[in-house]
């Protein structure tokens, strides 16, 4: 499987990676967002959600587990994204108590998922695979590779720089 892999070196950096990314992102997409406790997941989700005109302030959810904005898609149209953290869930019951299966299927809307390996069998066959993490002597660095998971060939272009 193919992967992109970006290096950026501020926060800054990484949501204007999100952004670019979300360029290629459709109705009903899922993005997975995979790397530690401050690696860049929530950032790179704003940047995400900057390029679909989310006005609201995009947080981590990790409290809340869910978030939902309000954006638009390029030609105007409302969209709505869903910004799910499972950092917190534990069990396949706990995620199914705050409807993750549910989210999964709402095949209007994009879904963003920090901590996806908690949902382990939960996620779609087709999605983004995004994994962040620092780099060992940069405190501001950050590898970011990106791998499109059952997707047709040309979701693997790479981000025009
Ligand atoms: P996560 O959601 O993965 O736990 P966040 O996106 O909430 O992480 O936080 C990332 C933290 O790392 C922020 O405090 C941000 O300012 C800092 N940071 C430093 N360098 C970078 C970078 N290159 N990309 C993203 N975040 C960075
Ligand atoms: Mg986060």
């Amino acid at each position: 499987m193919d992967s992109e892999r970006y290096l950026t070196h501020s926060e800054k950096e990484t949501i204007d990676l999100g952004r670019r990314f979300a360029e290629r992102l459709h109705r009903g997409d899922c993005v997975t967002l995979f790397g530690d406790l401050g690696a860049g997941k929530t950032e790179f989700a704003k940047g995400i959600c900057e390029h679909f005109r989310v006005s609201d302030i995009v947080s981590s959810p990790t409290y809340t587990i869910m978030n939902q904005y309000d954006g638009e898609l390029p030609d105007g149209q409302p969209l709505q994204i869903y910004h799910i953290d499972l950092y917190r869930i534990k069990t396949s019951e706990e995620l199914e108590n705050v409807g993750f299966d549910d989210c999964m299927y709402a095949h209007n809307s994009i879904k963003l998922v920090e901590w996806a390996e908690r949902a382990e069998q939960g996620l779609p066959s087709s999605r983004y695979a995004v994994n962040l993490r620092a780099s060992a002597d940069d405190d501001s660095e950050r590898v970011v590779e990106i791998t499109a998971i059952g997707m047709p060939e040309h979701t693997h272009l790479p981000l025009e720089s």
